[in-house]
């Protein structure tokens, strides 16, 4: 084994069955076709009954509701007969329902919950069913720089962001010695429908203060799910990946 081995044989093409969740619009859509770029058989999860129009003939598709057990369950069971055994998961799909606490209902709370977290773990535990068989998989959680710096206005959302984190760590644990990996990407601001009801005043509020002084775009955060799920990343696990234009300085 040469020491310096050549960089391409890290990043050759893939064909390994990748889902995405919440991947007919936003963040998710980009990570999608950026896994699809580079060969993988990509399945795009989304709400609706029908598959979402506008999406890329490449990309194979599934009805997932994760907030819904039986959804997730019947979504893999589907995957697994016509495409094989998912080794790559990313479970991106998310909701805010943004209140100052004192004026949040404990339902707000509960939705966030349940989609953001509750979600992401029944994908996470059907998709590792799978991953145990392969002996190696990669599970992938969208976070965000709020999990670890908070937000007034989303002690829902923040955390559960920063719960995800608690969940990769304990996977990483539980799955290493079978090379699975959990990792969780924690974004800052990105341009996509969830940041575009901004005020003009919040956005120059929070341009202030990233240190690269724009949003990011969503192609930034599927590059670094690519990378999470590469064999150049096959030593990282329990680890977040900020992409966030210096907002959280590393947090
Ligand atoms: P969008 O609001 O643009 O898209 C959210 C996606 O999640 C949609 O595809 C939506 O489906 C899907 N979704 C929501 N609820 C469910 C559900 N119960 N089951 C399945 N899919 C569901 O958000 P973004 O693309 O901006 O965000 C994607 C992820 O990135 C989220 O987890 C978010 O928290 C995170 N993030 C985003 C940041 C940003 O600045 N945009 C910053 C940090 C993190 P539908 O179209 O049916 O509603």
């Amino acid at each position: 084994m040469p020491i310096y081995a050549p960089v391409t044989s890290k990043f050759s093409a893939m064909s390994r069955v990748v889902l995405v969740t919440g991947a007919n619009r936003g963040i998710g859509a980009a990570i999608a076709q950026a896994f699809a770029s580079q060969g993988d058989v990509v399945i795009a999860g989304h709400r609706s009954a029908e598959r979402p129009s506008g999406m890329p003939s490449e990309l194979k598709n599934v009805q997932i509701d994760v907030k819904d057990s039986t959804s997730v369950d019947a979504a893999f069971d589907l995957i697994e007969k016509e495409w094989g055994t998912v080794e790559v998961l990313v479970a991106n799909a998310g909701i805010t329902k943004d209140n100052l606490m004192l004026r949040m209902s404990n339902e707000d709370f509960r939705d966030v919950v349940s989609t953001n977290l509750e979600g992401a773990f029944y994908c996470a535990k059907r998709a590792s069913k799978g991953m145990l068989k392969l002996k190696k998989g990669r599970i992938i959680f969208i976070g965000s720089v709020v999990g670890s710096i908070g937000s007034a206005g989303q002690v829902n959302y923040a955390a559960t962001k920063a719960g995800l984190v608690g969940m990769a760590r304990s996977i990483a644990r539980e799955l290493g010695s079978r090379s699975i990996t959990a990792n969780v990407i924690a974004p800052g601001f990105v341009e996509t429908e969830m940041t575009g009801d901004l005020t003009s005043d919040r956005r120059a509020e929070i341009l202030n203060a990233v240190a690269l002084n724009r949003f990011a775009s969503v192609d930034e955060i599927g590059g670094v799910a690519v990378f999470l799920a590469s064999p150049a990343a096959a030593y990282i696990t329990g680890a977040i990946i900020p992409v966030d234009g210096g907002l959280g300085m590393g947090h």
